[in-house]
């Protein structure tokens, strides 16, 4: 059942906090539904759940529509990969977006974004692997961009997210996230306004919040196998 799964996975945010003297109630918990039907979110919200991440715009849509009587009262998040073309679908149904890569992305969204709605939430995706992995600004051009996504209208930046290559030992896991945690610390050094460090997922979510994760995003150990 998804409420006992959810049940775990916050017991294992309480254990991992713990383990390097954090406050638990500084981790939230972003429920991964994608691939999963609106019932499967609607029995994780009637278990208290009210924050979840898609990452295909189509599929995302569709389930806010379906969902549209919770939709005060669910925050959604756009995880996956954003293309130019998708950017004006997810400033009007999105509360969030994880994976800003570039200026245009960021530009569009905030030119976008309804202005009956509030500021829309932005991370800066970050490439912690050097190279390994796709997706993201490695730390340099990451902070350059947050310098100028920080400026733009009807965007609220948060910080940074990362998806790291899975490591097969703890230790390297944690210093893979540790990279995106020294780009955050840096940001704010200079004044930005983050809050949030988007790292961790089922398989790594306990290095995540040892580096200092301040939202895991957790599919498969809530709601099974996709
Ligand atoms: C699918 C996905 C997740 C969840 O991954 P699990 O391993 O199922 O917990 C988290 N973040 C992103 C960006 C994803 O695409």
């Amino acid at each position: 059942m998804i409420a006992d799964k959810l049940q775990q996975v916050q017991e294992r945010i309480v254990k991992a906090c713990t383990a390097v003297g954090r406050d638990p109630a500084s981790v939230r918990l972003l429920a991964v539904s994608k691939t999963f039907p609106a019932g499967s979110v609607q029995e994780a919200f009637e278990a208290g759940q009210h924050a979840f991440g898609e990452n295909y715009v189509q599929e995302g849509v569709a389930k806010i529509e379906e969902l549209k009587d919770l939709r005060a009262s669910i925050e959604w998040h756009c995880i996956g990969p954003l293309q130019s073309n998708k950017t004006r679908v997810v400033a009007e149904h999105f509360d969030w977006v994880h994976s800003v890569d570039r200026l245009k992305i960021a530009e569009r969204l905030s030119e976008q974004r309804p202005s009956s709605l509030g500021e829309l939430d932005v991370c800066i995706q970050m490439n912690v692997d050097g190279g390994a992995n796709k997706s993201g600004l490695a730390p340099r051009e990451a902070l350059a961009l947050a310098r100028d996504v920080a400026a733009l209208p009807r965007l609220r930046l948060r910080g940074f997210m990362a998806i790291p290559e899975p490591a097969d030992d703890f230790a390297t896991q944690r210093a893979l996230f540790e990279r995106a945690r020294e780009a955050y610390d840096q940001a704010r050094s200079e004044g930005l306004p983050l809050d949030t460090l988007s790292l961790g997922m089922s398989a790594d979510l306990e290095a995540a919040i040892a580096a200092g994760s301040t939202m895991v995003r957790i599919g498969t150990a809530i709601f099974g196998r996709r």
